[in-house]
This record gives structure tokens, C-alpha cells and sequence, in this order.
């Protein structure tokens, strides 16, 4: 999946959550796929900061 699709269904899903910072650095995280499952990732060092959608959310 194109990490903008990602980025826009997670937009929805979230109902617009602000996008987090990325702990000790300048920018934003990005939404991307961390063992397929849409994770906030550091877009520098592509640490996984942590699921975007809480635990146990059904689909
Ligand atoms: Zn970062």
C-alpha cells in the first residue's frame, strides 16, 4: 500500500489524529506498515514509535 493511502485511511480511521513527534528528533512520524500493522514510524531512522490504532480496535 502507498504509504499516502496509508496515511489517509489512517487519517479517517482516527478520526484525525494529530500526527505524534518522533521522540528525540525534529519531525513528525510518519504512518507506515511495521509487520503489517500501520504503525507511527520515524521517517529518518525507521524506528516503529507504536501501532497507530489501539489494541483490540475491531476493523
Ligand atoms: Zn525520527
Amino acid at each position: 500500500m502507498l504509504a499516502e493511502q496509508l496515511q489517509e485511511e489512517v487519517w479517517e480511521s482516527t478520526g484525525g489524529e494529530p500526527v505524534p513527534a518522533c521522540p528525540g528528533h525534529q519531525h513528525p512520524a510518519k504512518a507506515d506498515s511495521a509487520n503489517e500493522v500501520p504503525s507511527w514510524v520515524c521517517p529518518r531512522d525507521g524506528h516503529v514509535l507504536r501501532p497507530i490504532l489501539p489494541a483490540g480496535t475491531p476493523e
